[in-house]
């Protein structure tokens, strides 16, 4: 493939399945993957393990007055083939992914001081291009230039039952209901926020993958990607 460098942008509603064709691409093309969900995932994670997020309620102000304590990063796993994230240098990538964070991650993510301070280091890693990075505002606000945008879409059920079958695998104890709740309390979070909502960029590429094998997913993904390089 060509040796031009892009970025591509890769947003969407929750569990649309943006990592997983988000990892595929960027191992094919050899880029750096990003997974900026796992950032404001990490600060959720943070928040709730020091004390700003209990029984009492969100100290906002407490998490805001921290975060310039709290660092964020990824480290290539070579295993896996992906960048698991750490938080002050300690590898977090299990318990972010807990239904308990997913349940706080919007509230966190919708904090401006939150967002200024990852947009700021989501830009830097975008600095050399060779990047695929997925999440919410990526074609919007991170990367507006990005040469290809993508939006991924899928019915609320269908994303919940991949999510669901996702937590059982690993062993947590959920309910169908809980995780359907969640998915589409966070599309409503998400969308509706002050600060950099959720919403498909004008030149981004609607992609529905309620229909879609993973397969044809990617086939199709990866033309629209080769298009770019050519362009
Ligand atoms: O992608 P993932 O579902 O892991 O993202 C978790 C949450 O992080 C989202 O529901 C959203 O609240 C927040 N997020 C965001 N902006 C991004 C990526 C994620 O606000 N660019």
């Amino acid at each position: 493939m060509s040796q031009k460098k892009i970025i591509i942008a890769i947003d969407g509603f929750s569990s649309t399945g943006k990592s997983t064709v988000a990892k595929q691409l960027a191992k094919q093309l050899g880029y750096i993957y990003v997974d900026s969900g796992a950032m404001y995932r990490a600060i959720t994670y943070f928040a709730m393990t020091n004390g700003f997020i209990d029984e009492n309620g969100f100290d906002v102000d407490g998490l805001i007055s921290k975060l310039e304590d709290i660092h964020v990063s990824f480290k290539f796993n070579k295993d896996l083939g992906f960048a698991e994230v750490y938080l002050n240098g300690i590898n977090v990538e299990k318990e972010i992914r807990t239904l308990e964070v997913s349940n706080f991650v919007s509230k966190v993510s919708a904090i401006p001081e939150v967002r200024k301070q990852l947009v700021k280091q989501q830009h830097q890693l975008g600095l050399q291009k060779g990047i695929v990075m997925d999440g919410r505002d990526i074609g919007t606000v991170v990367f507006p230039d990005a040469e290809l945008k993508l939006f991924m879409t899928a019915s609320a059920e269908t994303r919940a039952l991949r999510r669901y079958d996702e937590l059982k695998a690993k062993g947590d104890d959920v309910s169908f209901e809980d995780v359907l709740n969640n998915v589409q309390e966070r599309d409503h979070l998400d969308s509706t926020r002050k600060d950099s909502p959720l919403y498909k960029a004008e030149d981004a590429i609607e992609i529905d993958n309620s229909n879609l094998s993973l397969d044809e997913q990617f086939d199709k993904i990866l033309k629209l990607v080769t298009m770019t390089l050519e362009d």
